[in-house]
């Protein structure tokens, strides 16, 4: 539309400002409706065993379907969520929502849940891990929390003390992203993770050859070997990646190729009706 009025730069560059300024007030006008008019779901992604290629857990995924906007990204919504500080009480309704249906799998599969900066940093987090936990009934070993490395760049005291107790629940803290952000090994020697997650660009830089990605997946596996941590492939979309990852030493894998995050009924259904995901995964 912008160019069929052509010419005319003042008229044309203007209201596209203003239409971004706009649609952002509009959807953070929805957003802040959307927890009581129930426009969001949860949606699970399996994470398998790199070596059996068993279900272990599923990534619980946000989705949000508004009646005014439609579908929106979770690459739009989250960062508008996290600045208004909304994810706040959308996150403790996430947490609850995976614990509970999670309670429908079997008692060795976890759930892991992503936890932004300002969640973790609110003064209610611990509290709202354990009633999420005391609600649903789920035990604190099956819930593993989800954080990036950027929450040690806020106040990296007050996320350690956090992220501890939340250690101490008996939970398992997840470090996501790896690689991606600002990565200071001094906390993986201060605080004990369970599992490090190589982030997919490195997943497919190293099908790819690029040297520099395959040292860094090697160097990680290594460290997080030697440290008793765990690492989880993200992102792995292709049989090469898979196999890759899995010569890497990748203990877990998580991606499109095993599996797309679905609905909480499917996730359940797939243990009452077994069907091996990835390659035997006949479709
Ligand atoms: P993340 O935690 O790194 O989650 C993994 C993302 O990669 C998900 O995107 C997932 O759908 C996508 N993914 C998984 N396998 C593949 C694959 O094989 N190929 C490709 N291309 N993508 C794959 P999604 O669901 O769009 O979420 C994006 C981000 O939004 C998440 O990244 C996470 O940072 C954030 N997010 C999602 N749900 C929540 C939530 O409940 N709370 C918070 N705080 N953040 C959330
Ligand atoms: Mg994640
Ligand atoms: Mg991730
Ligand atoms: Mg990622």
């Amino acid at each position: 539309r912008s160019k069929d009025t052509g010419g005319n730069a003042h008229f044309t560059y203007e209201p596209a400002l203003h239409a971004h300024a706009e649609e952002r007030r509009q959807l953070e006008f929805s957003l802040r409706h959307a927890l009581e008019r129930n426009e969001f779901t949860v949606v699970y992604q399996p994470v398998v065993d790199a070596q059996n290629e068993s279900v272990v857990s599923f990534e619980a995924l946000l989705r949000w379907t508004s009646k005014d906007h439609g579908f929106v990204s979770p690459a739009k919504f989250i960062p508008l969520a996290e600045d208004t500080r909304l994810i706040v009480p959308i996150g403790e309704w996430v947490l609850q929502q995976a614990c509970s249906e999670a309670m429908n799998w079997p008692d060795h599969v976890r759930v892991a849940v992503n936890v932004s900066g300002e969640q973790l940093l609110d003064q209610n987090f611990t509290s709202t891990v354990v009633t999420a936990l005391a609600q649903s009934g789920l035990p604190a070993r099956r819930l593993e929390v989800e954080v990036t490395e950027s929450i040690f760049l806020r106040d990296a005291t007050l996320a350690r003390s956090a992220l501890e107790q939340v250690m101490a629940l008996g939970c398992g803290v997840a470090l996501d992203d790896f690689g991606t952000g600002y990565s200071s090994l001094g906390y993986l020697r201060k605080l004990r993770f369970s599992t490090i997650k190589v982030d997919r660009s490195f997943v497919q830089g190293a099908a790819t050859g690029n040297p520099e990605s395959l040292a860094i997946i090697r160097a990680v596996v290594a460290m997080a070997d030697s440290l008793d941590m765990s690492t989880t492939a993200e992102g792995a979309e292709t049989e090469k990646e898979v196999e890759m990852i899995r010569k890497l030493g990748c203990r877990k894998i998580q991606g499109y190729f095993f599996g797309r995050p679905m609905p909480a009924e499917d996730a359940e259904a797939l243990f009452r009706n077994p069907v091996y995901l990835g390659k035997h995964n006949a479709a």
